[in-house]
């Protein structure tokens, strides 16, 4: 059912669409135009989050079957199938392939829903829509991005051609499985690239189905090929292997550094990296808007059960608003987001993606407790929804920047406050962090503000707002958030490759 037909589904409906899908999982890998297990066999389990029980026993792919993947990309590449496709062909299939996620919006949303615990609601509004639309603009890019003339000498004409690079890997995380993909998939065949994509085995459902789709759509077999599997299996042989050109990245900082590891030790590779986040939000005493500022800091952080890699999990808090901004906080913030089944549309948040990314969680906010942080609310499982793997929507308020929540990446729905006195304590305070993805700054004072959009150390600052952002604006980390940019331009030329051309005029 298309995107459009379901705004109106009620919980049982969804269940009922849920229930039809069972049997119809896709739980191999695709390769060539065809859907395929895994050449020895092996098999791992990815489990519903919300209730604990076993969706399915998914292809685990080795090394074999990247060999064979990448085979079958480096072939259709070669054959120009698509990479010498006319520009508009191109475009028109990928308008297609668009159209045929919305088309079949139902099915998709449920996948990832089941798969990885986010709220139906998300994703029919935010996740499905933003596929279609990423590939949309990738594929607007494709006959408007140019290669030049350079000014070069009188007696030489200089060229400069944009051309794709081969065969791309990309491996995605679950956060937003099918659109984290896209901000792969959509630049890389747009470009005229072949690729192999390796989801996170924590969702891995919902790949195949996208790379059919693009073939229904038009697309060449070959093209869009995709291995499950483990990280230290698949994804490690996929990012090793000598015929695949780029290797587009976006998980952990943890796992980002590995992948420039073995680019070295392979091909030297390109690697595009979009990595974790610990991302500040800085309020002003003058901010122009208590309630809206409010309600930023607790969306900006429980939004996607905080699974969310520009979350902005740090917020500091001018002293002089500290109390309001706290007390607003706890008013307005503990029971913005219902946790519940994933698959009510009223629920807005789901559970974590495992069990033990909810044991983790949970450790984390004790121990911040421990080092001193004052839990307002939260840090704790809803213990009606056992054994889903449920956090609550937590405040930890009185958080100092060296404790280890305001450190370490989270990734669960726990917002640290953390208040300052001056500006300049709280810029030192923002920047003092490995991580450098988002932030945001509070004030109506335009000129303190771009003062501190100037000192902050991200790839994305945003005023009076959070998460803020279309495909006008490339999105992407400084520091050890990441090297690349992903939604723009700029991606989809992170896809390409130039070569000069000079040619020797006659006298
Ligand atoms: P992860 O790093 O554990 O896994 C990401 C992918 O890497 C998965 O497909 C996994 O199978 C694979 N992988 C794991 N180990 C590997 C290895 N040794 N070799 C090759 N591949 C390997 O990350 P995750 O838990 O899936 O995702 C959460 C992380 O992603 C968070 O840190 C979050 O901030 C980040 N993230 C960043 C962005 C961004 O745009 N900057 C967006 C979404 C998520």
């Amino acid at each position: 059912m298309t995107l459009k037909s379901v705004q109106n589904h009620s919980r049982a409906d969804w269940h009922a669409a849920a229930d039809r899908l069972q049997g119809r999982l896709q739980t191999g890998h695709f390769i060539d135009g065809e859907t395929t297990d895994a050449l020895d066999g092996g098999r791992f389990e990815t489990v519903n989050p919300a209730t604990g029980q076993v969706l399915a026993e998914v292809a685990a792919g080795n090394g074999r079957d990247i060999d064979r993947a990448v085979e079958a990309a480096e072939r259709a590449f070669r054959s120009g199938c698509w990479s010498r496709m006319a520009p508009r062909q191109r475009m028109k299939v990928l308008y297609r392939f668009a159209d045929l996620v919305e088309k079949n919006g139902e099915e998709l949303a449920i996948l990832d829903s089941l798969d990885m615990g986010k709220p139906i609601s998300d994703m029919i509004s935010v996740d499905i829509p933003l596929v279609a639309e990423t590939i949309r603009f990738m594929a607007e890019c494709i006959d408007k991005v140019e290669g030049a003339v350079t000014n070069t000498r009188a007696d030489h004409l200089g060229l400069v051609l944009r051309e794709p690079l081969g065969v791309v890997g990309a491996i995605t995380p679950w956060n937003y499985p099918q659109l984290m993909a896209s901000w792969k998939f959509a630049p890389a065949l747009a470009a005229g690239n072949t690729l192999v994509l390796k989801p996170a085995e924590q969702s891995p459902l919902s790949a195949v189905r996208l790379a059919q789709l693009f073939m229904e759509a038009g697309g060449p077999a070959g093209v869009f090929n995709v291995v499950n599997g483990l990280g230290e299996e698949a994804g490690k042989a996929l990012a090793l292997h000598m015929n695949v050109r780029k290797v587009s990245f976006t998980g952990s900082t943890a796992v980002g550094k590995l992948m420039l590891q073995y680019a070295g030790q392979s091909n030297m590779k390109h690697v595009g990296l979009e990595c974790g986040g610990k991302s500040p939000q800085i309020f002003l005493a003058d901010l122009p808007d208590m309630g809206a500022a409010v309600t930023a800091a607790y969306g900006g952080i429980y939004e996607n059960m905080g699974e969310v890699c520009n979350a902005g999990s740090r917020l500091f808090v001018e002293r002089a608003i500290y109390d309001e901004f706290l007390e607003r906080f706890e008013a307005e913030g503990r029971n913005a987001y219902r946790p519940g089944d994933p698959l009510d549309p009223d629920t807005s948040m789901g559970p974590l993606v495992t069990k033990a990314d909810q044991e983790r969680v949970l450790a984390m906010v004790k121990a911040g407790c421990d080092e001193g942080a004052r839990l307002v609310f939260g840090g704790d499982a809803p213990q009606a929804l056992e054994p889903g793997a449920y956090v609550n929507p937590t405040l930890l308020a009185d958080v100092r920047n060296d404790m280890s929540v305001a450190r370490q990446e989270i990734f669960g729905p726990v917002a640290s406050v953390i208040p300052f006195d001056t500006v300049d304590e709280a810029l030192t305070m923002a920047n003092d962090t490995d991580y450098g993805l988002a932030a945001s700054v509070w004030s109506r004072d335009i000129d303190r503000a771009l003062r501190l959009v100037r000192g902050i150390e991200a790839g994305m600052v945003y005023v009076n707002g959070y998460d803020l952002g279309d495909f006008t604006q490339p999105f992407g980390g400084w520091k050890q958030s990441g090297n690349t940019r992903d939604k723009c331009l700029d991606s989809y030329k992170s896809y390409t490759q130039t070569k000069a051309c000079w040619v020797q005029l006659s006298e």
